[in-house]
């Protein structure tokens, strides 16, 4: 069987309850990980487990199955004059690392100067989760969601600074705790201008 890669939209067959199928293949890799973590996935409480966890990964990474800039095609060109910059602050959300497949829980905070067109606020938080939703890295992600901005709304500028704990990082390894890895995209007049960048930074509360 071939899975879907990226950007394709999943067209999975749904059971009579609304839930999404599961492939064999896919839960019998869930089993093998299950067996090779040391427990017995035959046991009672395990046995939806695998089916649980192929539709959980089917959520988990929904964003391949969308593009995110399409929340940007509705813009509104009248702006009743206002030409300043346009913030977002602290969006919870939730990614998974592609060296771990581990949870990266985190927010962000989007921010971009308008030239002539803004879009509805809710689309920032759309965009993010479209990236956040696939296996990634949070460098990436920070990357991507500016990139996404920039080019599909031209504004003068993004700003995009993400801050967010990794579960490989928490839950193995050196396993620290409270420790938040900060990354920053600032493309335009956030990179070029010091002022402007001062002033999107503060108002992030960086
Ligand atoms: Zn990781």
């Amino acid at each position: 069987m071939v899975f879907p890669i990226a950007h394709i939209h999943y067209n999975d067959e749904i059971d009579g309850n609304g839930k999404v199928i599961v492939p064999e293949e896919v839960q019998d890799a869930i089993r093998t990980l299950i067996r090779w973590s040391g427990d017995d996935p035959s046991r009672e409480g395990l046995l939806d487990t695998p089916a649980r966890v192929g539709r959980a990964w089917r959520e988990y990474c929904a964003g391949y199955a969308e593009d995110p800039s399409a929340h940007l095609s509705r813009t509104f060109q009248e702006v009743g004059g206002y030409h300043e910059l346009v913030l977002l602050k602290d969006i919870p959300f939730q990614s998974h690392c592609e060296h771990h497949m581990a949870p990266i829980i985190g927010k962000a905070s989007i921010a971009y100067m308008p030239t002539d067109r803004v879009v509805g606020i809710s689309k920032l938080a759309r965009v993010l989760h479209g990236f956040a939703q696939r296996l990634q890295v949070q460098e990436r992600l920070t990357a991507e969601v500016a990139n996404c901005i920039w080019e599909h709304l031209k504004p003068e500028g993004v700003a995009v600074v993400i801050e967010a704990q990794h579960g490989c990082m928490t839950g193995r390894g050196v396993k620290v705790h409270g420790v938040g890895m900060v990354t920053s995209k600032l493309i335009g007049c956030f990179l070029d201008d010091q002022s402007s960048r001062k002033e999107v930074m503060s108002l992030m509360g960086y």
